[in-house]
């Protein structure tokens, strides 16, 4: 699975850039201009890691960056800022600001693309063994909470694993015998079948206000986590 980048830069030429670039090394990659759009896609759904300029329209970077690291959700979120500002002053203002790394322009496009691994590489054990989130929906693994639109749900402890399994590996279709292995376990000799029972269950809950279903049938496949939800279209 790729991970998620949102770049936050207002200067077009740079941004179509370095979105190329990560794209190329296998990233999914998002752009937006503007710093309030950043702060609203922000909060409809979090990415693996942001670039983050700090001259932006309506919301400065830093501002931004600010508010991420106050909301829990991207408390941790990976920020690498990008300013034309290279004094020595500036950069632990932006450092102390939660931004994670500090990349002065003009840059090298290999170099940020290095720097964007080796801080993947960095966060992505804590950040995946954590929390998961989608959409408006979200998973803590060390808590065992799930919660949709800020409400908490209260699932089986089956489907809660069930859910879990499914949210680590958006879009990837898991077969029945495979969801049993990794569900129930390999040893636990249960009916296919329970498998779609317990898939019904946990919809019930998710879904209970009428709400948009993150978990797609596959006919003749199985299920999985559809990568598309919480996307803005
Ligand atoms: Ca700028």
């Amino acid at each position: 699975m790729a991970a998620k980048i949102l770049i936050v830069e207002d200067e077009e030429a740079l941004a179509i850039l370095v979105r190329y670039n990560l794209t190329a090394e296998g990233y999914e990659v998002e752009h937006v201009a503007r710093g309030d759009e950043a702060d609203i896609r922000l909060k409809e759904c979090v990415p693996d890691l942001v670039i983050l300029d700090w001259m932006l329209p309506a919301v400065s970077g830093i501002e931004l960056c600010r508010r991420l690291r106050a909301r829990p959700e991207t408390a941790l979120l990976p920020v690498i800022m990008l300013t034309a500002r290279g004094e020595e002053s500036e950069r632990i203002r932006g450092l102390t600001q939660g931004a994670d790394d500090y990349i002065v322009k003009p840059f090298s496009v290999p170099e940020l693309v290095a720097r964007v691994n080796a801080l993947l590489r960095r966060a992505k054990p804590d950040h995946v063994a954590h929390r998961l989130a989608h959409g408006d929906l979200e998973l803590d693994r060390v808590t065992k909470r799930v919660r949709r639109a800020e409400k908490e749900l209260h699932l089986g402890p089956t489907e809660f694993r069930l859910l879990e399994f499914l949210m680590t590996s958006p879009g990837r279709v898991f077969a029945r015998d495979q969801l049993l292995d990794a569900v129930w376990g390999q040893d636990v000799y249960v009916d296919e079948r329970t498998v779609d029972v317990h898939v019904g269950r946990l919809r019930k809950v998710l879904n209970r206000r009428g709400q948009a279903d993150p978990i797609r049938t596959v006919r003749g496949a199985g299920y999985s986590f559809d990568e598309t939800f919480g996307r803005v279209p």
